[in-house]
């Protein structure tokens, strides 16, 4: 494999030949220390780098606590933490950009791409941790479990065979896949979190919701894919899912002090946090708040009192949440609220939350937690999105046809016009154009595009840079350019 490092303060330009070994981990250091595998000499880069490692047939970098830090595509390269590299990936290192060229590119540098690297290198990708070598893995269904009437949980292992625990697909508790899916000649994709843990590696688990129409609106179609895994999809047959990915996870150096606040289906990623938890760790305190509509919504019913009863260090709250009036229920009613929490965890302002659910449901969480003064540093969060009635992508037909505005794609050149109904991932699908995306709500970050002109909206509150674009969520008010 070559090494490539331009410095654009300098001009100059080094290139380096390393052989790595195919049977095990090797790597090449990066620095300005004359060990260094390949040596960059400025101030701005530290004697020791970052190093790439080559492992299973792949590529990542790891930035070594450089004192400038190293990004990649642009994005800042978290330390110690191992990103996966591919071909078109650029490392910037103090002043140079350092890309990779496997031996069957044999292209020659582009002058103009080199020159204008700030932009060019700004990769339509999302790093991509060390959680998985693999790009997708084909998972078989070994087992359907009806955990409600409305909830199921599949259980899927590999084809062939992996363990889940293994570089070939690493998780931590609380992270989520992507299904890759076919439905009737479309595909679509959704993401699940994972709700088995790493500590169980056989099987890899995930616990579906039968999502159905809005409230009132039955003439709209029920949830797509959650409907199609609950009535079609069965034991033997396969599907495709993407690395386990999100930052919502608990993992070895968390914090033992916890307080998980879920409400409905949002209680899978905090089941694969307990159930982790449990397997692995002695000295945890775990405060567990659920809150359902009625006992009969109460997924993982049995195995979470069970915990709660083996363990004296998991306290187990459940909350119901209907109108309907529960003769058989002694424990907690409505909305959790100041003086619930209170009540529950005394000491909640030691501990950290994980809160999973809704859009609606992690704003009135915040809430409380806020009016009671608890250290937002430690709060972490996953949404499952917004509440259902909100129009999800690719799911119904474009209706306003009146132009809005053009997106240009600075790569391909291309400029498509968008519809005002029309999100920018709408819009280039229907032109054919192949973007990434994930969730298609606006919450895994995977369609996030570099945007280099041009103004849009969104019709909901995201979380966006402003020099990047949410493209699943995202409208065009005018002219826009964005990479791609
Ligand atoms: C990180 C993450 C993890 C997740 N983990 C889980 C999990 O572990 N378990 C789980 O059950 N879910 C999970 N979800 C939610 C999941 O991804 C899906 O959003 C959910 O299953 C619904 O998808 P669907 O295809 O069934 O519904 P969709 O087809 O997306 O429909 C959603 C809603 O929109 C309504 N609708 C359809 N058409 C229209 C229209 N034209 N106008 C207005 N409304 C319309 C539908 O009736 C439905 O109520 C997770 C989400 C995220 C972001």
């Amino acid at each position: 494999m070559k090494l490539k490092a331009f410095n654009h303060v300098t001009g100059d330009f080094l290139e380096t030949t390393i052989v790595f070994e195919e049977q095990n981990p090797s790597k090449c250091l990066i620095g300005r220390h004359p060990n260094c595998d390949f040596i960059l000499n400025s101030p701005e880069v530290s004697r020791v780098h970052g190093l790439i490692l080559y492992q299973h047939q792949a590529y990542y970098y790891i930035d070594l606590a450089s004192t400038d830090g190293s990004r990649i595509n642009n994005k800042p390269a978290a330390v110690n933490e191992s990103f996966l590299i591919e071909t078109g990936d650029g490392i910037r290192i103090g002043d140079f950009f350092v890309f990779m060229e496997f031996e069957e590119i044999s292209a020659e540098y582009d002058s103009d791409i080199l020159l204008n690297s700030e932009t060019q290198i700004a990769s339509t990708k999302t790093l991509i941790p060390q959680q998985s070598q693999q790009k997708e893995t084909i998972v078989k269904c070994i087992k359907i479990i009806d955990e409600t009437e409305d909830t199921k949980t599949f259980c899927l292992v590999a084809q062939p065979p992996i363990l889940f625990n293994s570089t070939s697909f690493n998780y931590k508790p609380g992270q989520f896949v992507i299904l890759d899916l076919e439905i009737e000649g479309k595909p679509i994709k959704r993401p699940y979190s994972i709700s088995s843990s790493p500590s169980r590696p056989y099987n890899l688990e995930i616990t579906v919701k039968r999502v159905s129409s809005p409230v009132n609106q039955s003439e709209l179609s029920p949830g797509l894919v959650s409907n199609w895994l609950h009535d079609s999809f069965k034991v033997g047959d396969k599907l495709k899912i993407s690395p386990p990915m999100g930052d919502f996870n608990y993992f070895e150096n968390s914090h033992k002090k916890l307080l998980f606040i879920s409400a409905g289906s949002g209680v899978t990623p905090l089941m694969s946090m307990s159930r982790w938890l449990c397997d692995t760790t002695s000295d945890f305190s775990l405060i567990f708040i659920y809150s359902v509509r009625t006992q009969q919504d109460i997924i993982f019913r049995e195995e979470l009192e069970f915990m709660a009863a083996k363990y004296s260090n998991f306290k187990l709250v459940i909350n119901l949440t209907g109108k309907e009036f529960d003769l058989n229920w002694s424990g907690y009613r409505g909305r959790l609220n100041e003086t619930m929490l209170s009540e529950i965890a005394p000491d909640f302002r030691e501990r950290a939350a994980y809160v999973c659910g809704s859009e609606g449901f992690l704003e009135s969480v915040q809430t409380v937690l806020k009016e009671l003064n608890f250290p937002m540093n430690k709060y972490h969060q996953e949404s499952f999105g917004l509440s259902s009635g909100i129009k999800p992508a690719f799911t119904s037909p474009i209706t306003d046809t009146s132009q809005k505005g053009v997106v240009v794609f600075s790569n391909s050149k291309r400029e498509v016009v968008c519809y005002a109904d029309e999100t920018i991932l709408e819009a280039a699908q229907r032109e054919a154009i192949d973007l990434p995306y994930g969730c298609q709500m606006g919450v895994c970050g995977r369609c996030k595009l570099r945007k280099f002109s041009g103004s849009i909206s969104y019709d909901n509150d995201f979380e966006c840079e402003d020099d990047y674009v949410l493209t699943c969520v995202a409208k065009v008010n005018e002219t826009v350019t964005i990479e791609g």
